[in-house]
């Protein structure tokens, strides 16, 4: 079994570790909030004083980080992980951050001759407590062939999309359609029920016609047809309002440097920024039905 550093204990990545607890790998937690790594210690893992602390003769290190310039920030420099991690360990980012970040980090991991995948994650929060994540990787085939074992400790599918930065290309285009395919979803509903038509059975009608998509038949945004998604709970996250606006942008980012056309991307993020300032900040992003309902979307 491996000794694993484990950097950013949130939402996501404190079910990650337990996980790899629960594989019978020490792990070695940090996290600047320091409750988050008493949280761990309590389920078997151990507190490290610091991220050089954790990583210090680490087998592989998984970082769970907000955005890129956390990532940067601990991978980069003379005080950062890639100066100081052995020659074997295999370095994991699974947060979402931007395609840029991701390439610089993994480029400066193999000039220093260490192995880097960028991972990001498709699933939430109950998916991370799971082990039932989806990661995206990118990276050399010799990182990602180390570094499979671990992701498969947390996930259900483990998917090279390329390298360097291409797990995070490959995030970023899925999250962009998922908001298209949400705000979609909600004005068809919104729109069949001005036209008089039952939601339930305008599910059943479109979630067995062309119109069917996740955002409709795993993660309805009206009551009702999917028991399990947050729309049955007064649209209590879920997937955050706030974090689809986050992988929006980064789409935007990430198309303007690539020179593409994504005038469905850059509106939804119009939306989703007017409904993260208008009262959604704390919605799951399925919320959006109830600012098109009223109209509010100007
Ligand atoms: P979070 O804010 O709950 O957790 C991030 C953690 O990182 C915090 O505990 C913070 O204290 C810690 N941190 C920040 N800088 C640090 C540093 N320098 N050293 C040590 N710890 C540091 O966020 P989250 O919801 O767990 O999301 C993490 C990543 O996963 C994000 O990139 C997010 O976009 C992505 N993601 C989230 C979800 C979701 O549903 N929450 C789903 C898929 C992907």
């Amino acid at each position: 079994m491996a000794v694993i550093a484990f950097i950013g204990l949130g939402n996501m990545g404190s079910g990650m570790a337990v996980n790899l607890v629960k594989a019978g790998h020490e792990v070695r937690g940090f996290d600047l909030n320091q409750d988050a790594v008493a949280a761990l210690s309590a389920k078997g893992g151990k507190a490290a004083a610091s991220v050089l602390d954790a990583v210090r003769g680490a087998d592989a290190v998984v970082t769970m980080l907000p955005a890129g310039k956390h990532v940067r920030g601990i991978y980069e420099g003379e005080e950062g992980i890639i100066a100081h991690a052995g020659a074997d360990t295999v370095l994991m980012d699974c947060s979402t951050i931007d395609v840029d970040s991701a390439r610089a980090v993994g480029e400066a991991a193999a000039k220093a001759g260490i192995k880097f995948v960028d991972a990001p994650v498709s699933g939430g929060v109950a998916a991370a407590e799971g082990g039932t994540l989806t990661f995206m990787v990118g990276g050399p085939e010799d990182a990602f062939e180390a570094a499979k074992p671990y992701l498969e400790n947390m996930g259900k599918a483990v998917i090279r999309a390329g390298d360097a930065g291409a797990g995070q290309a490959a995030k970023i285009c899925n999250n962009m359609l998922l908001g298209i395919h949400m705000i979609g979803t909600c004005e068809a509903f919104v729109l069949a029920q001005k036209l008089g038509l039952d939601p339930q059975r305008f599910f059943d009608i479109s979630s067995k016609a062309s119109g069917q998509s996740w955002s409709m038949t795993s993660y309805c945004p009206v009551p009702g047809p999917v028991p399990a998604a947050p729309s049955n709970r007064g649209y209590k996250p879920g997937f955050a309002a706030p974090m689809m606006l986050k992988d929006l942008r980064l789409a935007l980012e990430t198309a303007r440097s690539a020179g593409a056309a994504i005038p469905l991307g850059a509106h939804a993020e119009k939306l989703y920024t007017l409904f993260t300032e208008s009262g959604g900040s704390e919605k799951d992003f399925s919320g959006i039905i109830e600012m098109i309902a009223a109209n509010k979307t100007e």
